[in-house]
């Protein structure tokens, strides 16, 4: 069977093995390749002010560099109590860009106060995926949790030690590689996108 390759515009370790896990779960014969491996190596201005704006402007550099299909992953978290913020700005919410511990520090100070009936949140990834002939499909997924007020799980990233996902009685850093992807807003999300699949067979 013909194997096709698709390029992921991420130098993110863990949401690459998110994708390639979903990928390899779904049985399609197509690959991911990362753009480093594609030769891509250059920062790409994440500058919009939505999740998927950022998703489309990652995918179409890639996909102008490389010549070749490709796909972003934008997301973050946002919450209730504090009026949908991180938001866009999840990777730098301390002030720097992709420091965990230190976003999850300014997380948990910032609801201090809050009860915990009040700590809802959730998770969104809004993924797009660019063609070299310029067509290009957006999907947006979501997961609906609570910030607990202590760290709980290890391994994974970002905010997932702090995101209780209620249905499973677990933090997101508390779930498998599988486990995560059957629920997370980035697995929603690519169910949403391969449901599109001949976008990507030809
Ligand atoms: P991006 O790489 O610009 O899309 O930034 C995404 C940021 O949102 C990450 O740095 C994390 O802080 C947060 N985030 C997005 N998805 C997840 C997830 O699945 N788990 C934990 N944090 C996430």
């Amino acid at each position: 069977m013909k194997q096709y390759q698709i390029v992921l515009a991420s130098n993110n370790a863990h949401k690459t093995e998110e994708f390639r896990r979903y990928f390899r779960e779904s049985g399609l014969p197509i690959e991911i390749i990362t753009m480093r491996e594609a030769g891509f190596d250059a920062e790409i201005a994440e500058d919009a002010d939505t999740f998927e704006g950022n998703a489309y402007l990652k995918a179409k550099a890639v996909c102008d560099a490389t010549g070749m299909c490709a796909i972003a992953d934008d997301s973050g978290l946002e919450v209730d109590a504090l009026g949908g913020a991180p938001g866009v700005y999840s990777a730098r919410y301390c002030g720097r860009h992709g420091d965990d511990d230190a976003n999850n520090q300014k997380l948990l100070q910032e609801l201090a106060d809050v009860p915990d009936e009040k700590r809802t949140a959730r998770f969104v990834s809004a993924i797009c995926a660019v063609r070299p002939d310029g067509e290009h499909i957006t999907v947006r997924g979501t997961a609906e949790g609570r910030i607990l007020r202590e760290k709980r799980g290890a391994g994974t990233f970002g905010y997932d030690p702090l995101f209780y996902y209620e249905p499973l009685a677990k933090t997101f850093a508390e779930l498998d590689g599988s486990a995560k992807n059957s629920i997370s807003h980035r697995g929603n999300a690519l169910a949403l996108l391969l449901k599109n699949r001949d976008f990507f067979l030809k």
